[in-house]
């Protein structure tokens, strides 16, 4: 394999495909994981039209199953001798304030997003280490750098991730391994629309803050509609290769927003502000 070897999680939609193809259209191998087969026609159908089917493998892959984390590297290693690039961007966002969250649930959240996530990275490192190089692309979030109410598991496995991977690029960089936080804004791709990563009792006629809940989530498909996803998928692509790429990429209009209120208000401002823009006091 003379091509640069990309492994990429999550990738039956949104940033996982669309990366994908715009990955193999640079000129990497992809393999391109998926934790359920069934749901790869779409991924397929852009391959078949983009006309990369050399360029890529599509193979099974469970984040939330550590245990099948080390043999799937290991048989990628042995299939191909390498592997330069890992995009860590399977996940999911749990909808729901977090007085309606139960402690499974919140577990579950952080299954995929943070402990998934460290344990395919454990996976590879080894490898890059022995190569004395190698990338490591996390998708966190702008929810990551400033926490979104009704997602307060989605902000908390972010910011772990966040956490994690700075300790992770401090002491791998030394090695010739670089690490990277990618946090979008809001983009249009499937992650808004799973019924069912919304809590149990958020969507109950239980839960005291059913109104806002509601509330929040028109809010945020009216922001989404706007963005296009490939903008993170060719910023994925750019990343694959830039020299010396820095730590952390924000990318949408909101995202880079948000950054600036957070840096200029004081925090009792900012959540005033949210406050009214959310429309989160009137319960
Ligand atoms: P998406 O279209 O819903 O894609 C998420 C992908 O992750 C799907 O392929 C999904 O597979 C996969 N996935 C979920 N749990 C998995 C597991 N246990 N093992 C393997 N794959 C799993 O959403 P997306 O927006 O592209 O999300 C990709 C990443 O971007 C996520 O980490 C998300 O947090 C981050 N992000 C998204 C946005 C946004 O606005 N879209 C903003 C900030 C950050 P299934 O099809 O099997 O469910």
């Amino acid at each position: 394999m003379n091509k640069s070897l990309a492994v990429i999680t999550g990738c039956s939609s949104g940033f996982g495909l669309l990366s994908t193809i715009e990955l193999a259209r640079n000129g990497h191998f992809v393999i391109a994981t998926m934790r359920d087969l069934s749901r790869r026609a779409a991924l397929d159908e852009a391959i078949a039209a983009a006309g990369l089917s050399a360029s890529v493998s599509i193979q099974p892959l469970d984040v939330a199953n550590p245990a099948s984390h080390q043999p799937f590297i290991d048989g990628v290693f042995s299939d191909y001798g390498r592997i330069d690039l890992l995009v860590n961007n399977a996940g999911f966002a749990l909808a729901g304030f977090a007085e309606d969250v139960s402690l499974e649930e919140l577990r579950r959240q952080f299954e995929t997003n943070f402990f998934g996530t460290v344990s395919l990275t454990k996976a590879v490192l080894p490898i890059m280490r022995r190569q004395r190089s190698g990338r490591i692309l996390m998708l966190s979030s702008i929810a990551g750098r400033s926490a979104a109410p009704a997602m307060s598991s989605y902000s908390a496995s972010k910011f772990a991730l966040e956490g994690y991977t700075e300790s992770l690029r401090l002491e791998m960089a030394p090695l010739g391994i670089h690490c990277v936080l990618i946090e979008p804004g809001s983009f249009e791709t499937g992650i808004w629309y799973h019924a069912e990563n919304v809590a149990a009792r958020a969507s109950s006629p239980d839960s005291p803050n059913l109104q806002r809940t509601t509330g929040f989530r028109n809010y945020i498909q009216k922001q989404v509609n706007r963005r296009d996803p490939g903008d993170v998928a060719r910023l994925i692509a750019r990343l694959a290769t830039v020299p010396n790429p820095r730590f952390r990429y924000p990318i949408g209009q909101d995202a880079r927003f948000l950054l600036i209120l957070r840096a200029v208000l004081p925090f009792s401002v900012f959540q005033n502000l949210a406050i009214r823009t959310l429309k989160l006091g009137s319960e």
